[in-house]
């Protein structure tokens, strides 16, 4: 597979839809609760979000998937409404363990997301790295978080988010095994109808130009190589769990 290719190998004998590009974002305006370390580089503000939605709308069928982690209060407050005004859905990558939590959304808002008609996503209980996870916090961060999101939503939690974009080989494994049908991570390029399916991060500190190339999944030439290498690291090292 060539490194610029942006995607992962179609399996044999499966029909590949088109790839196209898919967007994160997270908190959008002032941020109502105590952030994590470096995290506030994530955070845009409420002028930007609406000019990367202006542009979205211009794309047409280029436009990209866009999907929210995190579950911060402004997805409901700040993102819904600008949203439904341009007819656009999102993505929705929840914690279950943050919902009523002061700056985040509460139970009732994931229901009203969910009937909205935006699908709701598992980024898993308490915001952790899912690499290492032992039994215990493996039940509690894909098992009994999905079962709360998918009651709140009244859908299937199909899809999941890997917290600050990192998975290994066992991740990958569990989530097959519990029936998902798409890990979406932050490596960056095009997604296709694989199970791993790579985002571009907005920033707030980005300039314009590189709000495009996110918005397009473009990736840098310079920075095509290390993503490869970063990437088929992740698929293929082999399993270590914390015991
Ligand atoms: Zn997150």
């Amino acid at each position: 597979m060539p490194p610029s290719s942006g995607r992962e190998p179609p399996s044999s004998g499966t029909v590949t839809a088109a790839a196209r590009p898919v967007i994160i974002l997270h908190g959008i305006g002032a941020p109502q609760r105590p952030l994590e370390p470096g995290e506030e580089v994530f955070w845009l503000s409420q002028a930007q979000f609406l000019a990367v939605l202006d542009d979205i709308e211009k794309m047409g069928p280029a436009a990209p998937l866009i999907t929210f982690d995190d579950g911060n209060a402004s997805d409901l407050a700040i993102a819904l409404p600008e949203l439904e005004r341009r007819n656009l859905k999102a993505t929705f990558f929840l914690l279950s363990g943050r919902l009523g939590q002061p700056g985040s959304l509460t139970e009732a808002d994931v229901t009203t997301l969910a009937q909205a008609g935006h699908p709701i996503g598992l980024h898993g209980c308490d915001h952790v790295d899912w690499r290492g996870l032992d039994a215990q916090a493996r039940k509690r961060e894909f098992i009994t978080a999905r079962e709360k999101l998918s009651d709140l939503a009244g859908q299937k939690i199909e899809t999941a988010a890997a917290p600050f974009g990192l998975y290994n080989r066992q991740t990958l494994q569990d989530l097959r095994a519990l029936g998902f049908q798409a890990l979406y991570t932050s490596d960056r390029g095009l997604a296709g109808e694989h199970f791993i399916r790579p985002r571009n991060c907005l920033e707030g500190g980005m300039t314009e130009a590189r709000f495009g190339e996110a918005l397009r999944g473009h990736v840098r030439p310079t920075r095509r190589a290390r993503r490869f290498l970063g990437v088929a690291r992740k698929r293929l090292l082999p399993i270590r769990t914390r015991s």
